[in-house]
C-alpha cells in the first residue's frame, strides 16, 4: 500500500497513481490529518486491506507534503555506510551510529524550490527514511519490521559550514534551513516493496548522477537501528529515522562540490519514487 499526504489530507494511492481521500472513502472513521493515521495504524491497515475504494482522481505531485510532516521525534543517522564514512574522514562507528535530528520546520513535500543559504556550501545526502507504526521500546531485531509503517524517500540537505562550526559539530542547525528535508512522494509499506531490506537509491544533479548505492550496505540496517534506538528510549507512532546516506556527497569530493543557483537535485529510490528541488541563491 502507498499512502501520501495530499495538500495536507491523508489519501490512498491506487495503483493506477490517483489518490482516494481517505475520510471521505472512510466515512470520517479515519480523519484527514496525515500525521494522524500513524496512532491506529494496524487499524487503519486492517480497513485499508478490505476497503472497497471508490476510483482515485488525479493529482500533481506539487500538491504533495511530507508523509509524515510532524512527528514528535526526528531522528538522523550518520555514517551508515562504509564508502561514506570513509570519504567523510571519520572512523566506522561500531556499536552506535552518530544520531542527530532534523527540526521538522524544514520539513517540506517532495517537489519543491529551495533556497541556498547566503555564503553557505550546500551538500546533498539521498536517504531512505523509515516511519514508525506501532509503538517500539527494547525491541528486539528481529521484531523491529512489525514496528514500522513504511519508507519514504528523504534529503538530508546540508549546510557544511554551519554544520561543521564551533568546537563540536551542529549537525542539527546546519540540516534544518528552511527546505532542506524534503520528503515523498509517498509511504510505502514494507510488503509492497520486493525487498525492504534491499533497494537502490541515488540522486542526480542536472542528470548528473552523483549517488548511487543501495541499502544492503547500511553498516546498521532499518532493524537494527530500530532495535538500537529503541533499547535507549521508546520510538512512538509517526517518528521517523533518516537511515543515513552513501558515498557520493559534494564535501567528499575533489575538488569539493556544493549546490548552484538554477541546479535541479533528483532523489530516488526503487519502488518508493523521487524527489525534485531546485535550488535558488
Ligand atoms: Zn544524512
Amino acid at each position: 500500500m502507498r499512502i501520501a499526504n495530499l495538500s495536507g489530507r491523508l489519501a490512498v494511492i491506487t495503483d493506477d497513481d490517483t489518490a482516494v481521500d481517505v475520510e471521505q472513502a472512510s466515512n470520517g472513521r479515519f480523519g484527514p490529518d496525515p500525521q494522524g493515521v500513524y496512532e491506529h495504524w494496524m487499524a487503519f491497515r486492517a480497513w485499508a486491506a478490505d476497503a472497497d475504494l471508490p476510483a482515485g482522481r488525479p493529482f500533481s505531485p506539487t500538491d504533495l507534503g511530507a508523509p509524515a510532516p510532524t512527528p514528535r521525534q526526528v531522528f538522523a543517522v550518520g555514517l551508515n555506510y562504509r564508502a561514506h564514512a570513509d570519504e567523510s574522514g571519520f572512523g566506522m562507528p561500531d556499536t552506535l551510529p552518530p544520531v542527530f535530528t532534523k527540526y521538522s520546520s524544514s520539513f517540506t513535500g517532495p517537489v519543491t524550490e529551495v533556497r541556498l543559504p547566503d555564503g553557505g556550501h550546500t551538500d546533498w545526502e539521498v536517504e531512505l527514511v523509515a516511519v514508525i507504526g506501532e509503538h517500539a521500546y527494547q525491541v528486539s531485531e528481529d521484531d523491529a519490521w512489525r514496528h514500522i509503517a513504511g519508507l519514504t524517500v528523504g534529503q538530508d540537505i546540508s549546510e557544511r559550514i554551519t554544520q561543521l562550526t564551533g568546537p563540536a559539530p551542529q549537525f542539527g542547525l546546519g540540516k534544518s534551513y528552511p527546505g532542506f528535508t524534503p520528503m515523498g512522494p509517498y509511504l510505502v509499506t514494507p510488503d509492497a516493496l520486493a525487498d525492504s531490506d534491499d533497494l537502490e537509491l541515488g540522486c542526480a544533479i542536472n542528470g548528473e548522477e552523483v549517488q548511487k548505492g543501495r541499502t544492503r550496505d547500511l553498516l546498521f540496517s532499518v532493524p537494527s537501528l530500530v532495535s538500537r534506538l529503541s533499547a535507549i528510549l521508546p520510538l512512538g507512532p509517526g517518528d521517523i529515522i533518516f537511515t543515513g546516506t552513501p558515498a557520493g556527497v559534494g564535501m567528499g569530493r575533489t575538488p569539493q562540490r556544493w549546490l548552484a543557483d538554477g541546479d535541479v537535485l533528483v532523489s530516488r529510490i526503487e519502488g518508493i519514487g523521487e524527489l525534485r528541488q531546485t535550488f535558488r541563491a
